[in-house]
């Protein structure tokens, strides 16, 4: 071999063992949670665990900061191995004439390889390390990926940590929106982090940052103009509050995915508009001390969360358990599980849109429910006694239907909270013996309306199309939850349910009847609890499900705390803002004409006088037949009736009754 190769060979061994041998820089601090709406806006941070301010490292660091960056900290960042022999061999002369260490010579990698190695005095010995820490940096990472390790964990004075948390922290802007004079004055901070505190140094802050301006003018970077004006804007101030625009999500991710970047599904500009409409209400209701409202805003089609409004951020509230998220908490559904009865029952063939339905005090095994006006109206149809919200009626179908296979329904639908046996909720489940979340009911409304959406669209079902919503943003989130079974519900028994929903046939004694006028293309359910204690209100359109709550989080009821008063008045503000004027169409390939009889509504029998064609559900063919119109004998004048033990057949007219 020849010698001067083994010299080089070794030579090489020299230098690079160490390095090989080293530790890679890393980072084991904990991490700020960070909630982000879909288009990357900040909704909402926590602190890390260990009480700093520290965001996971941004995927792309702005270009604006990166020059600002390297003009200031390493010119030649690009083209130094990591550690920059001119400077240090100037810092280790500026040293030895002070004595001390004053200047390290840093390059970013070496001043990353320091900062992964916390807190430690300067010594000889600790550069070493640190030269090596930044050599093996440069052999196993991109600059790129350097430069982002930089700005997420260099310090920027008090418990703020990284270029994101301090552009937020002091400036108030994303990193992507800083100025010139931003980028400018941030960039020096980590030099000297104790710089930035208002009114400590603040000239001394002011002539770096304008140091800074001036290099980046002579880089061309800036023109004399900006220059000009950059130099005249002000300097960071006091550290500020984060945004806190959906602070419940960012609860809920803070206690799910603590330490994490989150990108929801969430639109900033709706989330805003929908947790002012919340607060406005709750300021109203805070008079009958109505503390809490919340509301939840579904896109039909994918199912991704677009508002979350976990509770209101008024005042009132957050005196009054304002940090409780309602969307999450358990609450008794009144009556806002009656549509999915109805379909239900619509789909079996157990009812027709117009059947008669008894509505008369009645005694059930174990409670005698009554309606909320304290009124029976004898007999109304089914689809009036879903729009009116009657409570025996409702009880009368369940008890046909079943309770246990009604139970099987709510399951299959996508409820996972009514986990009790059959025997336990019994009958009452249908008047809100059983308990829900705002998440829940609301996403399964959502997934109603897609089902019959997709049905409009395309003729079709596809598996998958019941799910919970959506709250992280994927681009193929369906094939991630794909179900391969058939909706639990048609098409058809849907449409008929929500035709049923969007009459306005209420109570006027229920008050709100003002919005039935004005309101858009909307399919609605509101929802009253036992004790005043919950205001449920849900309305789909083809697009949107909108899911609200009012009350009082720790459950104290209220007079007046009705679904209509408190929660549906917050629906259709809701409902307002968000545009939505198509309306479902029949899927009428699903569906079958019905010729049934128009006084009782059940199928026509041979029997009925006057009788109709209807669109129903296939299995409506199967559906009971008039039980109401009978053929009765009658004596000659029709005034007695008469049987042909008293009566010979000669002197019978036969005639139909319609006998309830
Ligand atoms: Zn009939």
């Amino acid at each position: 071999m020849n010698r001067n190769f083994k010299i080089a060979l070794i030579a090489t061994g020299v230098i690079f063992t160490p390095v090989l041998f080293s530790p890679l820089p890393r980072f084991k601090a904990p991490l700020s949670t960070v909630v982000e709406a879909l288009d990357g806006t900040l909704l909402g941070a926590r602190i890390a665990d260990d009480g700093q301010w520290r965001f996971p490292a941004l995927d792309q660091i702005p270009e604006k900061f990166e020059k600002v960056l390297l003009t200031f900290e390493d010119k030649y960042f690009y083209y130094h191995p990591g550690i920059n022999p001119v400077s240090i061999v100037r810092a280790m002369a500026s040293n030895l004439k002070a004595h001390e260490i004053v200047s390290g010579g840093s390059t970013i990698t070496m001043q990353v390889s320091r900062i992964s190695r916390g807190d430690r005095p300067r010594t000889y010995i600790e550069k070493f390390v640190e030269i090596l820490g930044a050599l093996k940096l440069e052999l196993f990472s991109s600059k790129k990926k350097i430069l982002k390790m930089y700005s997420a964990n260099a310090p920027f004075g008090g418990n703020t940590v990284g270029l994101e948390a301090a552009a937020w922290r002091y400036i108030g802007k994303s990193p992507a929106d800083l100025t010139w004079a931003e980028a400018a004055s941030l960039a020096v901070l980590p030099n000297s982090p104790a710089l930035v505190f208002p009114g400590r140094n603040q000239e001394i802050l002011k002539s770096r940052r304008n140091d800074l301006l001036y290099k980046l003018y002579k880089r061309n970077y800036l023109d004399s103009l900006t220059l000009v004006l950059a130099l005249d804007e002000s300097l960071p101030g006091e550290p500020r509050q984060l945004p806190s625009i959906a602070p419940h999500l960012t609860d809920f991710f803070y206690m799910n995915t603590r330490g994490e970047r989150i990108r929801t599904t969430i639109e900033p500009g709706l989330q805003e508009k929908a947790t002012e409409i919340i607060n406005n209400h709750q300021r109203e209701l805070a008079a009958n001390f109505i503390f809490n409202c919340a509301c939840l805003i579904i896109s039909v089609n994918s199912g991704e969360v677009l508002a979350y409004v976990g509770n209101s951020s008024d005042k009132d509230a957050s005196e009054h358990g304002g940090d409780v998220d309602i969307i999450r908490s358990l609450r008794s559904t009144g009556s806002i599980l009656k549509p999915i009865l109805y379909a239900g029952m619509q789909q079996t063939g157990d009812i027709l849109p117009n059947t008669l339905i008894a509505d008369i005090p009645t005694r059930f095994p174990g409670f005698s429910p009554k309606n909320f006006d304290q009124s029976y109206s004898g007999a109304v149809t089914a689809g009036s006694a879903l729009s009116q919200s009657l409570n025996i009626p409702a009880v009368k179908m369940l008890q046909k239907y079943d309770p246990e296979k009604f139970l099987e329904l709510l399951h299959k639908a996508g409820f996972t909270t009514f986990n009790k046996s059959a025997d336990y909720y019994g009958l009452s489940i249908i008047l809100g013996g059983g308990e829900t979340s705002l998440w829940e009911l609301t996403g399964v409304y959502a997934s109603l309306s897609r089902v019959l959406r997709r049905y409009n669209n395309e003729n079709r079902y596809l598996p998958g199309d019941f799910h919970p919503p959506v709250l992280i943003h994927y681009d193929d989130t369906l094939n991630d939850i794909v179900e391969e079974k058939e909706p639990p519900l048609s098409a058809s028994s849907i449409w008929l349910t929500y035709e049923a929903l969007q009459k306005v046939n209420r109570p006027e004694s229920e008050a709100g009847w003002q919005y039935f006028a004005s309101s858009p293309n909307i399919a609605w359910k509101t929802g009253t609890s036992f004790g005043f204690r919950d205001a449920w209100a849900v309305g789909t359109t083809p697009e949107y499900v909108i899911g609200v709550w009012a009350g009082n989080a720790d459950g104290e009821g209220r007079p007046g705390l009705t679904g209509i008063s408190a929660a549906a008045p917050i629906l259709f503000d809701l409902a307002n803002i968000m545009e939505s004027n198509s309306w479902f169409s029949q899927p009428a390939e699903e569906m079958t004409m019905i010729r049934v009889c128009s006084k009782s509504g059940f199928r026509a029998g041979p029997d009925c006088l006057e009788t109709e064609e209807i669109a129903a559900c296939v299995n409506g063919l199967r559906s009971e037949v008039c039980p109401y119109h009978k053929i009765i004998h009658l004596d000659k004048s029709q005034t007695h009736q008469v049987t042909t033990a008293c009566t010979s057949p000669s002197g019978i007219v036969n005639k139909t009754w319609f006998v309830p």
